[in-house]
This record gives structure tokens, C-alpha cells and sequence, in this order.
């Protein structure tokens, strides 16, 4: 799930150059011997407001992959709670273990050691967690967010995150063609989960010509059959002729093997962590003239909606209001970039730094 070389350098550098080179507050290890609880909470910065972000059960290999992944991923919520106009900071939280072993006392006990931090960190639904086990760890805290809609809670972020993602493609569209029309656009949807199939869907309803890939076939084909798009191996996404890639999968499908390979002028996608390296790879897609729409950007539809559920009263509309932001900040950043001549990942940290540091508590770079 990590690459090698970030777990090698947590190895070799130990936790705490690595807290103090990626500018973290604080990591907090959490063990209970009963349950077998193993637990690790990020909180990377709380200038803007209590660090938000969600709870990722993972069989991780090692400790230092756990870490790892809990540094990186709690870094990332502070850029995307910062560009999204959220008052938040950031954090995350990963489980190390089997999601299978997961049950009541277990999730409870995690939902205590959240509720120890006083509310400094609130989490939320991430990878292998589901809102059942959410409402579990909020019988014990209530510094958690995203209950079923049945509990006036925002129910699954993840329509809300297609929709921001949508917003953030046409942007890039309105950058690149001139007109944000997508309407027969040749668009790759790399994954077609919960964030994925929602794209897919508003994609061809706008006329756009979509093709699929996932690794699950049975998935993949129930997609294309109920929405009419394409399905195409997941080996052939990078070197597909398209107008639009779409990453809705995993991260770092951006690299040096991959780049040279696209074909496409835009890449836009819901996937976190999107390029391998941010700096070189950004840079990379800069020179091969391909327009990239900033992940952590167009991806803030999740956290916009369980936002508004964490400030009270949850209101859907408030959440859509809000995600439609992403499609003017997007191509502001788009153009920031080309002025300047920058990568437009780069772009889009400058301005989420900005707001941290006019706040002049502390000072991040990155
Ligand atoms: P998901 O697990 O429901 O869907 C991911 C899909 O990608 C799965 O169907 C999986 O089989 C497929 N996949 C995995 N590897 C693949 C590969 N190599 N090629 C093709 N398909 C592959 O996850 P999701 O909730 O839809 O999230 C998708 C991405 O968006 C993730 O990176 C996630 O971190 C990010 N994200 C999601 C949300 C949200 O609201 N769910 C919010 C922000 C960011």
C-alpha cells in the first residue's frame, strides 16, 4: 500500500525526523490487549481547526508501513481541509490488522482512544470502514462524523466526491478545449467503486463517450452494462487514446513509467495521492503538456459533506453549495500554474499553505 522507499527512510531516519521533516503535531499510539486493537492517529496540523480526517483498517506488513501511510495520508487532509475553505486541520487514522477482526468492543475501544484527544483529532469512514462502524465509535465519542442518513448523519460522502470531481474535470475541459462541454469526450474511468461508478454515470449523462477499467471483472461489466460506457483492460489505461484519464483507483498511478505512456490532455480523477512523487511527477506532466486537476482539490466533496454533518444539521444542499466551489478554484489554479509557469499540483499546495500560514501560528512548507 506504501512505496518501499518512504517505509526504507522510516527505517533508517526514525519516527521522529520523519514527524519533524513532514511538519506533523503530534502521532499517537493507541493499543488494547483485549480487543488486539493496534492503532496509530496522525494529527499533522490543527492552525485552521481540529484535525479531521477518517479511520483506514489495513493489513499493513509492518509498523513502519503503518506509519508511513498515517503520516502521508494526515498530511494530505490538511492541504485538502485548507484549499476546500474548511475550518479544519488535518489528520487521519490508521488500524493495523485483518478488517475482518473488526467488531463492537473493538471499534468502541478505538472510539475511546478519539475521544481521549479532547477533540483535537474527529475521524471519519475511510478504507475497509463502513458507517455501521462508525456509529460504533460514536457510542463512545463525539468527535466523530459521518452517521447513516438515518441517524441525521450525510450518509456515504461518496456522490458528493463524484460531483466535485466532475466539477474539477470540467474546469480542466474549460482550461484546455475553451468550453467545459464533456459531451463527447473519449473519458477513462480507471476503478469503478463508489466514487467511480457516480462519475460514470454523470459523465454519460452529459454525452461523454466513457470507458471502464476495474481489476474485479464481475464489477466492472455490471457497470458498463447499467451505464452504457466501454469496458477496457486494466493493462490498456495508460496508453488508451482519450481525451480525459479519470484515476478513481488507488494512488501513485502516476510515475515514471506511466507518464510517458498517456495520451491524454487531462487528468482528473477522485484517486488520493494520485502522482507517485509531487514535485517530479507534477513537473513531469507539466512538460508532456498534460493539464493536471490537483487531486486533493477536486477529491474535497467527501470531506465538504461530512463537514457540514460535524458543524450540525446536516443539509445536503449545503454540502453540493459548497462542492461547487471546486470548479472555480480549480481553474484558478490552472491558471495560477501556467502564469507562473508551475506545476499545478504545486499551484494548488501554495494556495492551501497560504491560508495555514496567514494564520501566522506556524509555519509549513512542503
Ligand atoms: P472503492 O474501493 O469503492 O473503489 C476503488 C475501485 O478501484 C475498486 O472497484 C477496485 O476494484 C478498483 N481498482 C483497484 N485497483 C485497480 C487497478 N489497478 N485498476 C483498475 N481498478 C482498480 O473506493 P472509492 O471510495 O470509490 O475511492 C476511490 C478513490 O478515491 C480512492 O483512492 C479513495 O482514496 C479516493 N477518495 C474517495 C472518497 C470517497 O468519498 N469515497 C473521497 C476522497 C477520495
Amino acid at each position: 500500500m506504501v512505496e518501499i522507499n518512504a517505509i526504507e527512510k522510516v527505517k533508517q531516519d526514525g519516527v521522529f525526523a520523519q514527524i519533524t521533516s513532514l511538519g506533523h503535531e503530534q502521532l499517537v499510539f493507541c493499543y488494547d490487549e483485549p480487543t488486539g486493537l493496534k492503532a496509530i492517529i496522525g494529527i499533522h496540523n490543527t492552525v485552521l481547526g481540529p484535525a479531521l480526517g477518517g479511520t483506514r483498517m489495513w493489513n499493513y506488513a509492518s509498523d513502519e508501513e503503518a506509519i508511513t501511510d498515517v503520516l502521508r495520508l494526515s498530511r494530505g487532509m490538511t492541504f485538502k481541509n485548507a484549499i476546500s475553505g474548511l475550518n479544519l486541520g488535518g489528520g487521519k487514522a490508521v488500524i493495523i490488522g485483518d478488517p475482518a477482526k473488526k467488531n463492537e468492543a473493538f471499534l468502541r475501544r478505538f472510539g475511546r482512544f478519539v475521544d481521549s484527544l479532547g477533540g483535537k483529532y474527529i475521524t471519519a469512514e475511510d478504507v475497509n470502514m463502513k458507517t455501521s462502524d462508525i456509529e460504533y465509535m460514536a457510542m463512545e465519542t463525539k468527535h466523530v462524523t459521518g452517521l447513516p442518513e438515518t441517524r441525521g448523519g450525510g450518509g456515504d460522502p461518496s456522490p458528493v466526491t463524484a460531483y466535485g470531481t466532475y466539477l474539477g474535470m470540467k474546469a480542466s475541459a474549460k482550461k484546455v478545449y475553451g468550453n467545459d462541454s464533456l459531451n463527447g469526450k473519449k473519458v477513462i474511468v480507471q476503478g469503478v467503486g463508489q466514487v467511480g461508478k457516480y462519475l460514470v454515470e454523470r459523465l454519460i449523462k452529459e454525452g461523454a463517450q466513457v470507458f471502464v477499467t476495474d481489476i474485479f471483472e464481475d464489477k466492472l461489466m455490471q457497470v458498463a452494462k447499467a451505464t452504457g460506457a466501454t469496458a477496457i483492460n486494466p493493462a490498456d489505461v495508460y496508453s488508451f487514446d482519450a481525451d480525459i484519464y479519470a484515476p478513481c483507483a488507488l494512488g501513485a498511478t502516476l510515475n515514471d513509467e506511466t507518464i510517458p505512456q498517456l495520451k491524454v490532455q487531462i487528468v482528473a480523477g477522485a484517486a488520493n495521492n494520485q502522482l507517485k512523487d509531487d514535485q517530479k511527477h507534477g513537473l513531469m506532466l507539466m512538460d508532456r503538456g498534460i493539464t493536471y486537476a490537483p487531486d486533493f482539490l477536486i477529491n474535497a466533496g467527501g470531506v465538504i459533506n461530512v463537514y457540514a454533518e460535524f458543524i450540525g444539521g446536516y443539509n445536503r444542499d449545503v454540502a453540493y453549495a459548497q462542492t461547487e466551489k471546486i470548479y472555480d478554484t480549480c481553474l484558478d489554479i490552472l491558471n495560477k500554474a501556467e502564469k507562473e509557469n508551475i506545476p499545478a499540483q504545486e499551484a494548488a499546495m501554495q494556495l492551501a499553505l497560504k491560508r495555514i500560514n496567514d494564520m501566522g501560528k506556524v509555519k509549513l512548507s512542503y
